[in-house]
């Protein structure tokens, strides 16, 4: 099967994204990017997670030619591509309607550096597109605009979209930035704006998550 790991990754992130609570139904949808043929596999349109399998999963080329598979791809499409032409070095994309991130969106907010996390994202904030039907090449424009090479994009009146240099850090910024988004529209619903985080901090959590957990340096 072409693509077979990378169909598999998306089959099986798809399972996290409902587990995690990061879409309802059959919201969002998944990529991954082959750097070797460039090739990307894309989950289905409009089935529920639960029932997608590698199989399932539709490998397009970077014009978004069907390559492999008989299901019709997501929709966003195009924002996948966009974002993958626009980004060489990151091949996984992460959309959800996770609801925190789409409260914010709701507001046409950035989420600002309320938290060292937002770090992960690559900048101080996240930006926030502005409104477009959703599945439109409309879409896709305005999100990479807005992103401006953030690993993070809110959709306004929709949901959050990432990027990552594989499946797990796409993934994992998704999470993180739902939760920055709860803990902020929590603030918000406080009555007041968080003490923001200086530019020098977020330097410094960017310096740190360089060789945060696993990275850097072996122990022996
Ligand atoms: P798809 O089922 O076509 O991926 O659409 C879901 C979605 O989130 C549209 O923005
Ligand atoms: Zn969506």
């Amino acid at each position: 099967m072409l693509l077979e790991q990378e169909r598999i990754l998306v089959a099986e992130y798809g399972r996290r994204l409902v587990r995690s609570g990061l879409t309802t139904g059959t919201g969002g949808n998944l990529s991954v990017r082959d750097p070797a043929t460039g090739y990307i596999a894309v989950s289905p349109s409009g089935m529920d997670y639960g029932d997608i399998g590698p199989a399932d999963v539709t490998v397009l080329d970077e014009s978004g030619a069907v390559v492999d598979g008989g299901r019709r791809p997501t929709t966003e499409w195009a924002m996948h591509l966009a974002f993958y032409a626009a980004r060489p070095d990151r091949h996984a994309a992460v959309h959800t309607h996770s609801p925190a991130a789409t409260a914010l969106a709701c507001l046409r907010r950035e989420l600002p550096a309320m938290s060292y996390l937002i770090a992960l994202s690559g900048r101080d904030a996240v930006p926030c597109a502005p409104y477009r039907d959703f599945g439109t090449p409309a879409l896709a424009e305005a999100a990479v605009k807005a992103a401006d090479g953030c690993d993070g994009v809110l959709l306004a009146n929709h949901g959050l979209i990432c990027l990552g240099a594989d499946m797990a850090a796409a993934f994992q910024l998704a999470e993180q930035l739902e939760f920055c988004a709860d803990v902020y529209m929590r603030c918000l619903a406080a009555g007041q704006e968080p003490v923001l985080l200086t530019a020098q901090e977020m330097d410094r959590a960017r310096a740190q998550f360089g060789v945060y957990g696993q990275r850097g340096a072996a122990l022996t």
